[in-house]
């Protein structure tokens, strides 16, 4: 009789599946491939498996199938150019923890990273933290930028882990949902989920980042549950969450408020940089489109390494 799960992390050759509150170690025999897609790891974190018991005493089991998935973060595998690596599948959304101060978040990290969102199709939300060290016009930043995003559709919420301010308001964001959570190091991604459950026990400090806190290498994302059917993702970063695979003349289908634009420009392979009749410049220069976010675009495009 075969089971279903939920694979919670890898170690390479073996997985970690939860099943009806039971942790089992699986293999995989033969091949499982993803259909037209090389990737180096069959099954990713996040992914439902069908898998049956080879050993009840040690909870070891075969993983047998993946359940199709709704959607799934890959990059580039360090090792093999050609193949992918799956970071992670099924996600409901992608978080990105923000710090206007100490240490301050750049607009074009944002911006990369909901242009990833984009491109894996899962819904993106950005949370400040540190509220309790935001001066006067730190405030005006975060209302200046929540002007910007929320009309694009990522809502923004403001916290302070240290305080325990705006954090019943985060705990219900993940709640029943599978999030992925990116951010630079230092700006509480640990001490926010510490705080919301505790036993957890995330290392909270000034220097590592959230991602090399987990027991296994950076290599594989680690998911960790917060209660019955809600779950986290760590990653690395967001070189990780990597933009692979986007073309230049891709990228502004990425970018919500010009996606909306497209086809209005006067030639239909305008790269939106200074061709005439351009429908993003246009809006651009009639405030519709914000300056920092047509800013991230142009460097995105010019920046072959951006999008590595
Ligand atoms: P991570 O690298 O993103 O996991 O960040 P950590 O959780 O390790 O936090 C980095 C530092 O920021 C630690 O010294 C935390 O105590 C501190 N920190 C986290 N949240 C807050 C907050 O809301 N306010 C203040 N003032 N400090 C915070
Ligand atoms: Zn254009």
């Amino acid at each position: 009789m075969s089971r279903e799960g939920l694979v919670m992390r890898s170690t390479g050759s073996w997985y970690e599946v939860l099943s009806e509150k039971q942790v089992y170690q699986c293999r995989v025999r033969g091949k499982l491939k993803l259909k037209g897609t090389k990737v180096t790891n069959p099954v990713a974190v996040g992914d439902k498996v069908l898998f049956h018991l080879e050993d009840d005493q040690q909870n070891q089991g075969i993983i047998l199938d993946i359940l199709p998935r709704e959607n799934y973060i890959i990059r580039k595998s360090p090792h093999k150019t050609s193949h992918g690596h799956i970071l992670a599948a099924n996600l409901d959304q992608a978080i990105c923890i923000i710090t206007i101060i100490f240490p301050k978040t750049s607009i074009g990290f944002i911006d990369r990273f909901l242009v990833a969102a984009e491109s894996f199709r899962i819904p993106a939300m950005l949370v400040f933290n540190k509220k309790d060290l935001y001066k006067p016009q730190h405030l005006q930043q975060f209302e200046d930028l929540q002007k910007i995003y929320e009309p694009l559709g990522y809502p923004c919420q403001l916290i302070s882990a240290k305080e325990e301010n705006g954090m019943d308001e985060f705990r219900k964001s993940l709640q029943s949902k599978k999030t992925l959570i990116s951010g630079h190091s230092g700006v509480g991604k640990s001490t926010i989920l510490n705080k919301l459950y505790p036993s957890l026990q995330l290392r909270t400090s000034e220097v590592s980042t959230f991602a090399d806190k987990g027991v296994h290498t950076t290599t594989f994302a680690e998911m960790f549950q917060l209660d019955s059917d809600s779950f986290v993702i760590d990653t690395p970063g967001i070189k990780e969450l990597g933009l692979i695979d986007i073309e230049q003349e891709e990228v502004s289908h990425f970018f919500p408020e010009m996606r909306a634009l497209l086809g209005e420009c006067k030639f239909h392979n305008c790269q939106h940089l200074h061709e005439p009749g351009c429908a993003v410049i246009a809006a651009v220069d009639a405030n519709e489109i914000s300056v920092s976010r047509y800013y991230s675009y142009l460097s995105m495009i010019e920046d072959e390494d951006n999008r590595r």
